[in-house]
């Protein structure tokens, strides 16, 4: 009976697996062209200042339009795209994309906000990445200061000395560096005071227990504690109800994100909220006059 059974999970195994290597390199195949064929584009979601209302930052988010599987999210394609290195040529061209729509909309008269650009561990390792950086910037005209890079906490944790270099050569340039997903990789306290981070982007994971548990909240409250003594700016991702907002708040939150507060837009879509709110979110301010 066993040997049947083994049997048949062997049967009924191998042909999946194929599947999935077939999936992955249809995948791959398509994903070498998206460049070529212009099928990326760039999601923007605001940061809000909790207590002004005031939009702060736009985070680029990265989708594919795929001619048979319709928008693709990061998640189904940057993993692959890290594996198999696409994601250098593919995050050059979100950086280049990222600042023409800036330099674009302050062309249109919108106030000028700074722009937040996630980057992988293996587009940081690449060399050449900060020349790429700094050549970029160059070619669109667009100041330093008016970029952001999100790495996230656990390859913080992993790279130390080389990573501490490159990141105060960016700093230095004015180019400001935020810690995305943190919170989750137990990060110390004195390798945040080395490393030259001006934001912190506290994990959704304590975002969504906020309301609910003692231990969330309390770790929410040291990570604000945290970035308030050490002069970085704490921006809560995730925020998807009244409830952590309010809570936030109360716990002297300065920034935060989420689907409550606006949701991911594609460039015009964010041009016409710019313009509307003239960069303030209705949610905040409707808790902010409670
Ligand atoms: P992330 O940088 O932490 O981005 C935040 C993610 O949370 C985004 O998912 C966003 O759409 C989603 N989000 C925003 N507000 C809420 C909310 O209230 N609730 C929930 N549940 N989710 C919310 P998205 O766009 O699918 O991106 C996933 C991840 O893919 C990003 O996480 C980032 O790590 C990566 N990614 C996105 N664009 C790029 C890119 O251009 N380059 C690289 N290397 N990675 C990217
Ligand atoms: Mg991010
Ligand atoms: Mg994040
Ligand atoms: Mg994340």
């Amino acid at each position: 009976f066993a040997k049947e059974q083994g049997r048949n999970t062997y049967r009924f195994f191998i042909p999946s697996i194929n599947v999935e290597v077939e999936e992955r390199l249809y995948l791959e195949t398509d994903l070498r062209q998206a460049l070529n064929l212009e099928q990326f584009m760039l999601f923007y979601q605001p940061e809000f200042n909790l207590h002004t209302g005031k939009v702060e930052c736009l985070e680029t988010l990265l989708r594919w339009q795929h001619p048979k599987r319709g928008i693709v999210g990061p998640g189904e394609f940057i993993p692959l795209a890290e594996d198999t290195g696409l994601i250098v040529p593919i995050g050059e061209w979100v950086l280049q994309e990222a600042c023409r729509q800036v330099i674009a909309w302050r062309e249109q008269g919108l106030p000028s906000i700074r722009v937040a650009v996630n980057i992988s561990a293996r587009q940081f390792r690449q060399s050449g990445f900060i020349e790429m950086v700094f050549r970029v910037l160059k070619q669109y005209g667009l100041a330093a200061e008016w970029l952001e890079l999100e790495i996230t906490e656990s390859f913080v944790i992993q790279s130390a000395e080389h990573a501490l270099n490159m990141f105060k050569v960016l700093r230095q340039s004015g180019i400001s560096l935020a810690v995305d997903d943190f919170g989750q990789g137990y990060s110390s306290l004195s390798y945040l005071r080395k490393f030259p981070f001006t934001k912190l982007k506290m994990d959704r994971a304590f975002v969504k227990n906020v309301v609910n548990d003692p231990h969330d909240e309390a770790i929410a409250a040291a990570i604000i504690a945290m970035g308030d003594s050490l002069g970085q700016e704490v921006v809560a991702e995730g925020i998807e109800t009244r409830e952590q907002l309010d809570t936030l708040r109360t716990l002297g939150c300065p920034c935060g994100q989420g689907y409550y507060l606006a949701l991911p837009m594609e460039g015009p879509k964010m041009a016409e909220f710019l313009q509307r709110v003239t960069g303030d979110s209705p949610a905040v301010l409707r808790a902010f006059r409670k």
